[in-house]
């Protein structure tokens, strides 16, 4: 009998299943809002003029691609550190920060998790409600027990701040907090300042262990203006984990270009918890690749090429912004049967729409676009070329 005959199959990902209907679909106007991608305007991900630069020199160079450290290149790490905590950050002169690179943002995430299971192995972990479909997955996987805190308040469009409070200072003390630094997915709806400051409160009040993840910096109000949740916790004195990712920001998907930083109580400290923290990394891939975060660590240090990747971030900041209000104008000059104006808060690359399964089924069924069932679009992926088929697919079925 074979070894695999009792393997079960398991769940297909809605969202890549989602995909592969929509390249099955034959019709020729038919819209992918359901990824997680950034697309230009000509509905193409963009390779940036930056990262071009960076890889013609490094071609030139004809550089030789042996290992890299386990915890990655040095010149990188440390420009990762500076983009999250700031330039200037006490914490980093201090050598209180480590930080290793990952294979992107999930990477880092998991290598932060099995690093946590270590320290805390019975600790609940909890997550916002909804989230990103992979942290519960990825947590229960690295052996943890996941539990929900409430976040989206869907009467408001808005957050649910209170009962988000309340459920982190029910959890068991210790308990890890997996928090989305900005531009929140799926909902798109991210914490004011003040409401940051009340859960890093109850963090604190509870002793619990927070996990910022942000894989989207740049993409809400800017660079700097998007890390200011990492630069909240930093200043409160606690312990804290946080995944970063350069995919989005740097439209480098497929290169793998993350990383996980650990904010210790003093350089001595960092010694010993980057030693432990290679040692995961080292027992799951040994070390991490070379060209992406190459690339990435170019840009950053050379005032030309950041300047340019600024500009181009900055470009796909504003088009987002641009699409969320022209399809909020499109869907009032329609006479949508609903105000979508809550659209124009969200920040970053989604939305939470409001559309309902059956809607977002109907969207697929009638008029070819293809949406997550909870509702969330994926703002980046509209265009003025497909706008005016969406918003007359969304006035139509919510009619
Ligand atoms: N965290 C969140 C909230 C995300 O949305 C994503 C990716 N879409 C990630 C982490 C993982 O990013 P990466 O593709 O760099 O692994």
């Amino acid at each position: 009998m074979s070894l695999f005959s009792a393997v079960e199959m398991a769940p297909r990902d809605p969202i890549l299943g989602l995909n592969e209907a929509f390249i099955a679909d034959t019709r020729s106007n038919k819209v992918n809002l359901g990824v997680g991608v950034y697309f230009n305007e000509e509905g193409r991900i963009p390779l940036l003029r930056a990262v071009q630069e960076a890889e013609k020199v490094r071609l030139q160079a004809a550089a030789p691609r042996g290992y890299l450290p386990i915890e990655g290149i040095a010149a990188y790490d440390s420009a990762v550190q500076k983009l999250l905590f700031g330039s200037d950050s006490e914490l980093l002169a201090a050598g209180r920060v480590v930080t290793t690179q990952a294979l992107g943002g999930t990477g880092a995430l998991k290598t932060g998790a099995d690093f946590l299971k270590r320290l805390l192995p019975d600790a609940t972990v909890a997550i916002s409600n909804p989230s990103w479909e992979n942290h519960r997955a990825l947590f229960e996987s690295a052996g943890f027990n996941v539990e929900n805190y409430p976040y989206y308040d869907a009467a408001s469009n808005g957050s649910d701040i209170k009962g988000m409070l309340e459920k982190l200072n029910s959890l068991p003390a210790r308990s890890i907090i997996v928090l989305h630094a900005c531009c929140h997915n799926p909902t798109g709806v991210d914490l004011s300042n003040d409401e940051w400051k009340q859960v890093l409160e109850v963090l604190q009040a509870r002793d619990h262990v927070p996990f910022l993840d942000i894989a989207y910096q740049g993409f809400g109000d800017g660079i700097y203006e998007d890390a200011e949740a990492v630069r909240l916790f930093a200043a409160s004195g606690m312990n804290f984990f946080v995944s970063s990712s350069f995919s989005k920001s740097f439209s480098l998907y497929g290169e793998r270009v993350g990383a996980l930083s650990l904010v210790t109580a003093s350089r001595e400290e960092s010694a010993r918890v980057l030693s432990q923290v290679k040692r995961v990394i080292r027992t799951n891939y040994s070390n991490p690749p070379t060209h992406g975060a190459t690339v990435v660590a170019s840009v950053l240090n050379s005032d030309e090429l950041r300047a340019m990747w600024e500009a181009e971030l900055g470009e796909m900041r504003q088009r987002i912004r641009d699409m969320r209000i022209s399809m909020v104008d499109k869907l009032a000059a329609l006479g949508a049967a609903r105000d979508f104006s809550f659209v124009k808060q969200q920040r970053g690359m989604f939305s939470y729409s409001g559309l309902t399964a059956d809607q977002v089924e109907r969207m697929r069924a009638e008029f070819g676009i293809y949406a997550v069932g909870s509702g969330r679009i994926c703002v980046a992926a509209l265009n003025n070329g497909n706008l005016d088929v969406v918003t007359q697919a969304i006035a139509e079925v919510i009619r």
